[in-house]
């Protein structure tokens, strides 16, 4: 993955379908090639006159807005979130199902440790997702010492300027769900929590603990 500029829109590990019938084709494809894109370009955009910037990842976009100077700097930090945010995102979303995550990994034990079980984390999630006021993400995220706790972010912004290590995200956008579930966002979230990919949960759980971030 180009991990600078010019920013690239990658496209999924998996057909638009793929998480059918719980995400429509549609809504997938208008998210990843339609709004993705956006920020995609529009971040490419902002900094196509800034050389001194190409070379910086999302995440120094993101952590470090003293680089970027005044003119572009909310044109930058609201898209380096928004790729940011949806690739983390479609990255985490299989039609495997929830019921990967082995109860005695790391992650498994870190989630009975903060939410006492897995349907508890889940209504936990449920709640925090359908208490974002208008558009943003609903995350499960890990501190510096792998203490997890669910935060919910506006618009593009991310957790990791609150020094927080993402695990898991799901957008509640309206443009996430509308086509399928129109106002019915806790429709949406039930069918997410059959999308969860654990897998690379507990891979970017790994990742949390052992960055020094
Ligand atoms: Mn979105």
């Amino acid at each position: 993955m180009n991990d600078h500029y010019p920013f690239v829109n990658t496209p999924l590990p998996y057909p638009f379908d793929a998480m059918e019938p719980y995400i429509d084709a549609r809504t997938m494809e208008l998210h990843h090639n339609k709004h993705l894109q956006t920020y995609v370009d529009n971040l490419n955009k902002a900094l196509k006159n800034y050389p001194a910037l190409h070379g910086l990842s999302l995440e120094e976009l993101i952590l470090c807005p003293a680089l970027i100077p005044t003119g572009i700097r909310t044109a930058v930090s609201r898209n380096a979130g928004g790729v940011y945010n949806h690739r983390f995102f479609f990255l985490g979303l299989s039609r495997a199902g929830s019921s990967s995550l082995p109860p005695d990994s790391p992650l498994g034990q870190a989630v009975l440790a903060a939410f006492g079980s897995l349907e508890a984390f889940a209504s936990a999630m449920r709640e925090a997702a359908l208490s974002v006021f208008g558009s943003g993400y609903a995350w499960l995220t890990a501190d510096r010492r792998g203490r997890l706790s669910i935060v919910t972010t506006a618009n593009q912004e991310t957790p990791l300027t609150r020094q927080l290590c993402p695990v898991i995200t799901l957008d509640v956008w309206e443009h996430a769900y509308y086509l399928k579930y129109q106002n019915r966002r806790g429709d949406y979230i039930d069918a997410w929590l059959h999308l969860i990919n654990w897998t690379e949960a507990g891979l970017r759980y790994d990742k949390c603990r052992h960055s020094t971030r």
